[in-house]
């Protein structure tokens, strides 16, 4: 069975108290026990002194009724027990009842010096007085000279009064040991069970609602003792404890919710600059950093920077258009460090697989997070995060910035099997170039980003001449050689920022963004003069001695807004190219004026 700690404390509260007042009131009881003894026997051995005395007085004056009054008056006495006479050789020589002589009554008859004892019978407690007997001459008035006339005269006086008075102080005393102890141990347990017992049962209490949930209990004790302190120690963890619950609740919503931003990213955009923009975004907020950067293994690189940038996603992108400001020019400062290792920054936190072993910063920047993007076991980038000073990570944090990483990591992955696939889907089969409708779908898209930055767009329409004979000639087969090859070299002669196209049966299509008329024209020019320089077979074959092709430029705004309008302009210009006889560059401003003038002219031929 459980004992509470109430009983537990009443127990030893009980016999501490118990035993103390027993052991003082028994130290107590002895010492009036002796004192009421030494009076009681002071006063028996005066009594005995008074008999004795009486005695011998009256046996002084040869009176025997004198004698007989004595004896008489002794045997009335309540105080006075027995009286004996013992004569020189211990034979009783008179008593008032039966009274042996005694060890002391010897002794007393031997060296003749007055003695005492206690004698405790169970009814009559007695001090027993000896006394010598003097010899006068007057004693030989009655006895004969020759007589044993010395002897002892033995007084029994009763102790009974004295020993009932003991007994009542003995009882007294019990009465007030109980009483005393009853009330001590009263009072030390209500003390006790206040102090001790009342806060540990608050305590306990307290701390099953803080165990259910409930972090606002606190428990209130002004005192200044160890429970006082204790209740501070108490209400200093429960604080303790809320501000970690609460750290621990902001940085699991902080993960929720970039876990669902993070995977909104992913399922909505397919576009690896979007993705490492939200994923940059995300792991800035996560520690409060200044700005974020990635830089892929293909080179291309991405930066978040919402400090310059307060509208939240000021970034730029490696390849991309982008505003030109200090900021770029920052965010470019700091992935060159991150690649090149130069200079060094306090790093706070460097996950696995990252191997740059110094970072070279722009100087406000005190320490940087840097993290590899793996997926798979592959690794795709590096995510760089910075700090103008310094900045705490938590374990939940590290965490949050690992699953960013990786979820970042396996974005890029998926998307570039995505574009692949994509890539796979919208190529020509023949040429491996962009088929007529992903044309479109590019130079759509290309005109409202050359809109939107008022950048200039140059398309380049070009048709095979006389390909009709080549294939009456060589076949369809060896046409297709033609075909391929001109694909190739349409792709090697663009930029990588340049879409090129197989518009339609033996025609191809180039726009180039950012890219003037006049360059335009320069490009298509020049492409025209490889094609004409290239030994293909049987070319000889073709009317001009040579394969050719003829080409239109168009260019906005120049030419039109519109796609449309752009491609219209070019496919005029490529006819007006035919009409002047084949093998050369027209530019649609040519065209134009043609189309006013009323018929072609003015070519820009090779021949
Ligand atoms: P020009 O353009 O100089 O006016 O004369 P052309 O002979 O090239 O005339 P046109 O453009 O009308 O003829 C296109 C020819 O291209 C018709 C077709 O035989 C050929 N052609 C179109 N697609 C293919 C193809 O995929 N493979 C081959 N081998 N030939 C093709
Ligand atoms: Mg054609
Ligand atoms: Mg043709």
């Amino acid at each position: 069975m459980r004992a509470s700690l109430n009983s537990k404390i009443l127990v030893v509260v009980l016999s501490v108290v118990v035993a103390i007042t027993a052991g003082l009131s028994a130290l107590f009881y002895r010492a009036e026990r002796s004192e009421v003894l030494a009076d009681a026997y002071e006063s028996a051995r005066d009594v005995g002194r008074t008999t004795e005395g009486a005695l011998t007085a009256a046996m002084k004056s040869r009176t025997t009724e004198l004698v007989g009054q004595v004896v008489e008056g002794i045997e009335k006495s309540d105080e006075v027990l027995d009286v004996a006479v013992f004569d020189a050789t211990g034979k009783p020589a008179f008593t008032t009842g039966f009274a042996p002589l005694g060890e002391l009554g010897a002794e007393t008859l031997g060296d003749r010096r007055p003695r005492g004892m206690v004698a405790t019978g169970v009814d009559d407690p007695a001090y027993i007085v000896f006394t010598p007997v003097e010899i006068s001459p007057v004693c030989f008035t009655c006895h004969e000279q020759s007589d044993p006339i010395a002897g002892v005269i033995r007084v029994d006086v009763s102790l009974r009064d004295d020993y009932d008075l003991l007994r009542g102080h003995r009882d007294r005393f019990v009465l007030q040991t109980v009483v005393m102890a009853g009330v001590l141990v009263l009072a030390l347990w209500v003390m006790l069970s206040r102090t001790v017992v009342r806060p540990l049962k608050i305590f306990a209490r307290r701390a099953r609602q803080i165990a259910q949930g409930d972090l606002t209990q606190r428990v209130d004790f002004p005192q200044e003792d160890e429970i006082g302190d204790l209740a501070i120690s108490f209400n200093a963890m429960t604080s303790e404890l809320t501000g970690r619950i609460g750290d621990l609740e902001e940085a699991r919503e902080r993960l929720e919710t970039s876990m669902h931003r993070v995977a909104e990213a992913l399922s909505s955009a397919l576009d690896i600059d979007s993705i490492m923009h939200v994923m940059i975004g995300e792991a800035i907020g996560v520690g409060r950093f200044a700005a974020g950067a990635v830089v892929l293994d293909d080179g291309t690189s991405f930066v978040v920077d919402p400090v310059s940038s307060p509208a939240g996603r000021g970034a730029s992108s490696e390849g991309g258009v982008a505003p030109e400001s200090r900021d770029v020019e920052k965010a470019l400062r700091m992935i060159s460090g991150l690649m090149t290792g130069v200079g060094a920054a306090r790093v706070l936190y460097r996950s696995a697989d990252v191997g740059f072993e110094a970072i070279g910063l722009p100087e406000q920047y005190e320490t940087a997070v840097l993290l590899s993007m793996a997926s798979e076991g592959a690794l795709v980038g590096h995510l760089m995060l910075v700090a103008e000073g310094h900045v705490d990570l938590t374990q939940p944090d590290r965490r949050a910035l690992e699953f960013l990483a990786v979820q970042g990591a396996r974005a890029v992955v998926h998307t570039r099997l995505h574009e692949l696939a994509r890539e796979m889907a919208i190529t020509d089969g023949l040429t491996g170039l962009f088929d007529h409708r992903h044309f479109y779908e590019a130079l759509g898209s290309e005109v409202v980003r050359a809109a939107r930055y008022g950048l200039s767009l140059s398309l380049v329409l070009l048709d095979v001449d006389d390909f009709k004979k080549y294939n009456d000639r060589v076949g369809h087969r060896g046409g297709d050689q033609v075909l391929r090859r001109l694909g190739e070299m349409l792709r090697d002669h663009a930029r990588g920022t340049d879409f090129v196209a197989r518009y339609g049966g033996e025609e191809f299509a180039a726009i180039l963004p950012h890219t003037t008329h006049h360059e335009a024209v320069a490009f298509a020019d020049r492409l025209r003069d490889i094609v004409q320089n290239e030994p293909f077979c049987e070319g000889e074959g073709q009317p001009g001695g040579r394969l050719t092709i003829s080409l239109g430029v168009s260019t906005r705004p120049e030419h039109g807004g519109s796609a449309e309008e752009l491609v219209e302009a070019a496919d005029r210009a490529l006819y007006l190219a035919k009409a002047r006889g084949r093998n050369r560059t027209v530019s649609a401003d040519e065209a134009g004026a043609d189309m006013t003038a009323g018929g072609p002219g003015g070519p820009t031929d090779g021949t």
